[in-house]
């Protein structure tokens, strides 16, 4: 037991000295800092957070994506299914694909980089300091993790509007209608199940019972612009800001960070790898969200509580 577990911490060790090795793009340039100390010391004196989260983050639970290699449910991945276009030519199948992600995260939790953002919100507003993640997971989990102030800017996957009335409500609901019940099976041999589209979800508004649709940003779509306002304002008001799980070439990292960045306000990044944006930072920190982010966010001395 003793030589198998010498045997596989030489096996990472020599992994890790070959990837520390490796020649690193860009490395004569100003690279950003890794210093965590540094970071933690402007954490402690700043009074408005934005932390912009993406998919690597929820990557980090085990949700899919369905975009990207071997990202797909049955032949398709997310681009070809969340369209206005697919869900007018057949919304059975579209709902069937929402419905399988929705069922999916009931087996799916927060990890320790959403509790970790979720724990500095609720400590850093005892201290009269403001946390506000902006996010484009649609999963619900910085939600389910503790967060409060929370803009999902591409929606949720527990949300629905209505095409007739425009109503939007929150639906937790398993399955969210009879007709889904065990449908959406995500491998290549199964049927679409043809549900006629008066037995789909449907609206519970008085009178309406128009279709609805999951209250999510499909390609192709606007950002809601409310929501985007109150992003706005979050970005230009705050004084620290982090990128976790998303690279900055992205969307939508590639339209906020870089413009905190040019207002001096500093950004640190946290991601598994470089991007053409991290340049611009003052902060890189490399790795799982989960691994980093719990000791970038922790309690420091300074705090008053
Ligand atoms: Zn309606």
């Amino acid at each position: 037991m003793i030589i198998r577990l010498f045997t596989c911490r030489a096996i990472i060790n020599s992994h890790l000295n070959a990837h520390l090795r490796k020649p690193r793009r860009g490395q004569d340039m100003a690279r950003p800092s890794s210093d965590l100390a540094a970071f933690r010391d402007i954490f402690s004196k700043a009074n408005n957070i934005v932390i912009i989260t993406g998919a690597g983050v929820s990557a980090e639970s085990g949700v899919p994506t369905f975009r990207g290699a071997g990202g797909f449910w049955r032949k398709w991945q997310a681009q070809e299914l969340a369209t206005p276009e697919a869900f007018a030519r057949n919304p059975s199948r579209v709902w069937e694909f929402y419905h399988y992600r929705r069922e999916v995260m009931l087996t799916k939790n927060p990890n320790p980089g959403h509790l970790a953002i979720a724990e500095c919100e609720a400590r850093l507003n005892k201290q009269g300091r403001k946390v506000t993640v902006i996010t484009q997971n649609i999963d619900e989990l910085h939600r389910r993790a503790g967060s409060k102030n929370i803009l999902e800017i591409h929606g949720s996957l527990f949300k629905t509007r209505c095409l007739s009335c425009g109503h939007e409500a929150a639906n937790h609901r398993s399955p969210i209608c009879t007709a889904l019940e065990g449908k959406g099976a995500p491998d290549p041999e199964s049927q679409d199940a043809q549900i006629p589209v008066e037995k789909l979800p449907r609206c519970e508004q008085t009178g309406c019972h128009g279709l609805l649709r999951p209250a999510v940003v499909w390609f192709g779509e606007t950002l809601d612009s409310d929501i985007l306002s109150r992003a706005e304002e979050a970005l230009d008001s705050c004084d620290l800001c982090l990128v976790a799980g998303t690279s900055s070439v992205v969307y939508p990292a590639a339209m906020f960070a870089p413009q905190v960045a040019t207002r001096g306000v500093p950004v640190a990044e946290f991601n598994m790898e470089d991007t053409p944006a991290t340049m611009h930072f003052k902060f890189h920190f490399h790795g799982p969200c989960g691994t980093t982010l719990p000791p970038a966010l922790a309690h420091h001395e300074d705090e008053q509580h």
